[in-house]
C-alpha cells in the first residue's frame, strides 16, 4: 500500500519508458485502461491501483528488455502470474510497468526418474498436473486457485496438501530469474545434494517479485498415491478438533490434507452448497498411501466413541476394501 512519501511516477518519465517499450517489444505492450485494471488487484477490499502499461512477455529476453527499460527510466516493475493473490500484491501504487508472464507457459522437461520437472513461470498448477498425469506423477501444492507456479513460488504458496507435502519452499529445487538490472541468474542445479553456497532459491521463494522476476522453475514432483480416501469428522469443541489433529500427526497416519471449518462456516457452507453437514467444528481429512496402508489404518477410536459422522467416507478414490459405510479406509477420531 502507498505511504505518504510515495508518489506515482511523473507522466513525462512514464511516457518515455512506454515509448522505449513499444520500440523494443511492439504490440506486446498494452496501455488500455481495461487491461491495466485487470492486471491490478481484483480480489480484495483494497482499491485497484493499475500500472501504466502491461508487457506480455513471451521469453526471458522479453523480461530482460522490459526490466532494463524500467531500470533506465527508474519506474517500478510489477510481475504478474494469474492475479489470484489476495493481499493486493499486484497493485501498482506508484504506477510503473506490469510484466505478465502468463504466455511463458511451457513445460520444458520432465525427469520422471528423478521426480522433478523444469517449467516456465506461467504454467498453472492444474496445467502441470494434467501434463504429468500419464506419468503417475503430480505436483502437490494446491492453494485452491489455479495460480501460476511463478506466482506460487513468489508468494511461497501453501494449501491443503501442506501437511504431507510441505509448501513451495519445500518443492522448488532451483529457479532462473531476471534481476532488477536485467542480469539473469540461476540459483542452483537440479542436484538435491549441495552443501556449498548461499541458498538463493529459498531467498527468492516468497520474495513477491521484489528481488527479480522468475522465468524458469525446477520443481520437485511426487508420485500419485496408490490410494486416496477422505473423512469428515465433526467435534464437540474446537479444542477437540485441535487435539485430534495433533494426535493424528504424532501417530504417523499418512494424512495429506487436514482442513478445519468452525460451526458458523459449516452453516454458511450448508446454506450455500445445500448440504446437511452437522453444524459443529469439523475436520476434513484426506489420506494418501498404499492399498496396504489403507487396510492397516485404524478403524475405530482407541479412546472414546467416534462422532456420528466421523468416518463418513467421501474419498475420490476409495480404497478397494472400503465399504459404503466407510468403516474401512477411514479414520475415526475421538471428540
Ligand atoms: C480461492 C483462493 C484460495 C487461496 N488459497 C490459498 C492458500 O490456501 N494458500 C496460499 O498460499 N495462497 C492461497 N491463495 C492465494 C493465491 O492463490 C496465491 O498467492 C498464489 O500463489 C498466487 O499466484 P498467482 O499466479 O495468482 O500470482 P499473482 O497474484 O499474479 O502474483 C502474486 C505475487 O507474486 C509476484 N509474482 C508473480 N509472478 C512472478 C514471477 N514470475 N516472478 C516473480 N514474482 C512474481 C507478483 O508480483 C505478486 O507480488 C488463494 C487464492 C484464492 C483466490
Amino acid at each position: 500500500m502507498k505511504n505518504a512519501a510515495q508518489k506515482r511516477v511523473d507522466a513525462g518519465t512514464i511516457e518515455k519508458a512506454i515509448a522505449a517499450l513499444h520500440a523494443k517489444l511492439g504490440n506486446k505492450v498494452v496501455t488500455s485502461m481495461e487491461v491495466r485494471r485487470q492486471h491490478a488487484n481484483t480480489t480484495t477490499w483494497l482499491p485497484n491501483e493499475a500500472a501504466d502499461a502491461v508487457v506480455y512477455a513471451a521469453s526471458t529476453e522479453d523480461v530482460q528488455d522490459a526490466v532494463r527499460i524500467a531500470a533506465e527510466h527508474k519506474v517500478p516493475v510489477i510481475a504478474f502470474g494469474t492475479g489470484t493473490s489476495l493481499e493486493g500484491h499486484v497493485n501498482a501504487p506508484m504506477g510503473g510497468i506490469c510484466i505478465d508472464v502468463a504466455q511463458m507457459n511451457e513445460v520444458l522437461a520432465v525427469h520422471a526418474e528423478d521426480l522433478d520437472c523444469v517449467i516456465q513461470p506461467g504454467v498453472t498448477r492444474k496445467k502441470l498436473n494434467e501434463y504429468l498425469r500419464d506419468q503417475g506423477l503430480f505436483f502437490p501444492i494446491d492453494p485452491g486457485a489455479d495460480a501460476s507456479l511463478g506466482g506460487m513460488a513468489a508468494t511461497r504458496a501453501s494449501g491443503t496438501n501442506a501437511v504431507r507435502y510441505g509448501t513451495m519452499k519445500d518443492n522448488v529445487l532451483s529457479l532462473k530469474a531476471v534481476l532488477p538490472n536485467g542480469e539473469v541468474i540461476r540459483t542452483a542445479s537440479r542436484a538435491k545434494k549441495s552443501s556449498a553456497g548461499y541458498d538463493l532459491t529459498r531467498l527468492f521463494v516468497g520474495s513477491e517479485g521484489t528481488l527479480g522476476i522468475i522465468t524458469e522453475l525446477t520443481l520437485k514432483l511426487s508420485a500419485i498415491p496408490e490410494s486416496v480416501s477422505a473423512a469428515v469428522c465433526p467435534f464437540k469443541s474446537v479444542e477437540g478438533a485441535c487435539q485430534a489433529t495433533i494426535a493424528t500427526i504424532q501417530s504417523g497416519i499418512p494424512v495429506a490434507r487436514i482442513e478445519f471449518i468452525d460451526a458458523m462456516a459449516i452453516r454458511a457452507t450448508n446454506n450455500y452448497s445445500k448440504l446437511n453437514l452437522a453444524e459443529a467444528p469439523t475436520l476434513f481429512l484426506e489420506f494418501h498411501g498404499s492399498e496396504a496402508g489403507g487396510k492397516s489404518r485404524p478403524s475405530a477410536s482407541a479412546t472414546s466413541r467416534p462422532s456420528s459422522a466421523a468416518g463418513r467416507c467421501n474419498g475420490r478414490r476409495k480404497p478397494k476394501n472400503a465399504r459404503s459405510s466407510g468403516r474401512r479406509g477411514t479414520m475415526h477420531i475421538s471428540q
